[in-house]
């Protein structure tokens, strides 16, 4: 099809205690947590999303809250880090606040361009990239966040390749997206009109060892569709890749399309959502994130979901 994704809708990662996320992706990240809703597979466990103000897609960090779960390693079919974008000139600043929070932070430079690494407590690896990408009047600026450092949305996330022409001939012959940058070990994929979330990397000298799902890794990376119409032209296309799509899925704010590539069981879950309907499905913009939201079909259990999950301060 003519049409190319364009960019990332949201990631999803498996996290620590519910309460100890909220508190540093909020506090300390500065991000809006647009909804607090449940696992629909696992209703006694948290889903929260976090993103700018509305949530927008290219914004959207969500997590699986498991504190139960044991820390995982990143490896064959994870992604292997969350890349934020920042205003450029930003990360002097953001050193300074994560230091005072007591993260720890390193500098690096990637295809030129600075980058802060940093992990998240329960051992997700974050980057923050400063880029001159347009500022948006929709960025959040939560805690004490000077609007000028905030977190735009997504930059984009580093995938290992483990069949990299495979992979990269994903994005471009069928995703359209362009190669822009290469070094002996990444591989730099871009979605036309450089939107947010709207970067991938390749890392071409993966090691290919088995990751172990758990506490700090990347669970899936959704890709946007911008209505039902564009996502079945995305399903028609995979498929006839010989790639094994799933059936549209309901998950309340988007519709989701789920496939691996490689199709093998150590390929990434990839998911394609749709741009709609949105977090303010179910809430005003003024209340996004504030209550516990349940699908329709949960709403019977509440009283016996809100007892059986902790209790998030804010
Ligand atoms: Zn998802």
């Amino acid at each position: 099809m003519d049409a190319s994704i364009p960019g990332i809708h949201h990631i999803t990662a498996i996290a620590g205690p519910a309460p100890e996320s909220l508190n540093f992706y909020t506090t300390v990240l500065g991000l809006r947590c647009v909804k607090t809703t449940v696992n629909f597979d696992d209703p006694t466990t948290y889903h929260l999303y976090f993103g700018d103000a509305t949530g927008r897609p290219g914004t959207i960090l969500t997590l699986f809250p498991w504190a139960q779960a044991v820390p995982g390693r990143a490896g064959a079919g994870m992604a292997t880090a969350v890349a934020f974008a920042v205003p450029s000139g930003s990360l002097p600043a953001w050193q300074d606040r994560l230091e005072a929070a007591a993260v720890e932070t390193h500098l690096a430079e990637r295809f030129g361009a600075p980058v802060l690494q940093l992990t998240a407590p329960d051992g997700l690896p974050l980057e923050l990239v400063a880029t001159d990408l347009a500022l948006s009047a929709d960025a959040w600026a939560g805690a004490d966040l000077d609007r000028d450092l905030a977190i735009r949305g997504f930059h984009g996330t580093t995938l290992p390749a483990l069949d990299r022409p495979h992979t990269e001939a994903l994005f471009t012959d069928v995703f359209g997206w362009t190669r822009t940058h290469a070094t002996d070990d990444r591989i730099r994929l871009a979605a036309p009109g450089r939107p947010l979330g709207g970067t991938v990397d390749l890392q071409t000298d993966a090691s290919h060892a088995a990751g172990r799902m758990g506490q700090g890794t990347v669970h899936h990376v959704a890709f946007r569709a911008r209505d039902a119409d564009e996502q079945r032209a995305w399903q028609a296309a995979l498929r006839d890749r010989g790639l094994s799509v799933t059936d549209v899925k309901d998950r309340q704010y988007f519709q989701s399309i789920y496939f691996r590539d490689p199709a093998w069981t150590s390929g990434v879950l990839f998911e394609i959502a749709t741009d709609g309907p949105g977090f303010t499905a179910d809430e005003s913009a003024d209340a996004l994130g504030t209550a516990l939201q349940l699908p329709p079909w949960l709403e019977a259990r509440r009283s016996e979901l809100e007892a059986a999950l902790p209790t998030l301060e804010r």
